[in-house]
């Protein structure tokens, strides 16, 4: 098998699958109880945020644990939203955004928010002139993803935030840091808000962060009982938390190393298909190597991703999340619906071999010879 979709998910490391079993077998205890073995699941809760706070370079009370970065891109947008209505009901997000944040802004504009889109330049790069016409007295919050999910580019977050303080001081500023995450380094300190999802990062699936800065008030979006988190009620995952903050340790690791060797299979995937007729590269010089995203000619990228299969090949389309739709990212760069309808996505990890490049080159020159000449021969 060979897996090229780790921008959908990661597998499991096995230092944070350990973890997760250790813990699920020997702290059976709710941390809100108020025994003993309630007790040691809170320390351990603790510790690991500790850890958590120390590798993100934030306090422990910043950290608020989610299901996953949609939930906690709700926590956010919501959260902000609702507690800040006296203030403003006008949003600004990017183009290119994942489909989780335009989910919860239609929501917002059916309850009277007004949520306009920010232009990006031919790079994918937000468009700062547009971010300063639009920015208002009752501009509440920005959203801006760090890292784009369909195509890796990454957005200059420090700048924004100037721009984004300098035209209103009380605008929030959130990141949908999921995709820049173990991949590039990271500083929540550019944003107020961060969203994060362990399963991008070899941690379990299941488990998300909110980073918010200690100032941000927000309203909870959930509602319960429990004396731990007020944003996030209930029980907390003990298991999953522990073995989210082992596989954020690993995932920081040796950033540049894996950078530089992706880098290279990315090189080398980009010069093979280049030479394919009609294939288009959907890439920018600030898209990060890890996600490589490509347009197929007359081939409907659910057929070249199933004839990939018979090969044991899995790559995605433009966001696993928003698969069999036109890619927003692609088509806001390219201005090209046709171009954006027929994504695919090869993205590559620390973990991808040379050799399992080369046998997807050779598997994709196949597909792609058979189904372009089916196509040539119906268009005929
Ligand atoms: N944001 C981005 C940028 C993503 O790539 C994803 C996962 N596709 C999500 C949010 C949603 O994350 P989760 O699956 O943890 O809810």
């Amino acid at each position: 098998m060979i897996y090229l979709d780790y921008s959908a998910t990661t597998p499991m490391s096995m230092d944070a699958l350990d973890t997760l079993l250790k813990v699920s077998k020997d702290f059976i205890g709710n941390p809100n109880s108020l025994h003993r073995l309630g007790g040691k699941s809170k320390e351990l809760i603790e510790s690991a945020t500790k850890q958590i706070s120390e590798l993100l370079k934030v306090k422990t009370n910043e950290i608020v644990y989610t299901s996953g970065a949609t939930e906690s891109n709700n926590m956010a947008l919501l959260g902000v939203a609702f507690a800040y209505r006296n203030r403003g009901n006008h949003i600004l997000v990017s183009s290119l955004e994942h489909p989780s944040i335009y989910a919860i802004c239609d929501y917002l504009e059916s309850i009277g928010f007004e949520v306009e889109k920010l232009k990006c330049n031919q790079e994918g790069l937000i468009d700062f002139e547009d971010l300063k016409h639009k920015m208002r007295p009752e501009t509440i919050l920005v959203s801006v993803a760090l890292v784009n999910s369909e195509m890796g580019i990454r957005e200059p977050l420090k700048m924004i935030r100037q721009i984004i303080k300098k035209e209103n001081a009380t605008t929030l500023f959130h990141s949908d840091m999921t995709q820049g995450l173990g991949k590039v380094p990271i500083s929540v300190h550019d944003v107020d808000l961060a969203s994060f999802s362990f399963h991008k990062i070899y941690g379990p699936k299941g488990i998300g962060l909110l980073y918010k800065q200690e100032k941000v008030t927000l309203v909870p979006i959930i509602h319960g009982s429990g004396k731990g988190s007020v944003l996030r009620p209930g029980t907390p995952a003990v298991p999953l938390i522990a073995s989210a903050s082992k596989s954020l340790r690993l995932a920081l690791q040796d950033l540049e190393r894996k950078e530089d060797f992706i880098e290279k299979l990315n090189e080398k995937i980009v010069k093979e298909l280049s030479s394919y007729e009609g294939i288009l590269i959907n890439q920018t010089k600030y898209s990060i190597p890890h996600i490589l995203n490509i347009s197929l000619p007359n081939i409907k990228p659910e057929t070249f991703i199933h004839a990939l299969e018979d090969y044991e090949i899995y790559v995605g389309t433009n966001t696993a999340c928003a698969s069999g739709e036109v890619s927003e990212g692609v088509l806001a760069v390219y201005e090209d619906e046709k171009r954006a309808s027929s994504t695919i996505r090869i993205s590559l990890s620390y973990l991808t071999t040379t050799d399992e490049v080369n046998r997807f080159l050779h598997c994709f020159g196949l597909v792609f010879k058979r189904l372009g000449s089916l196509a040539s021969k119906e268009k005929n």
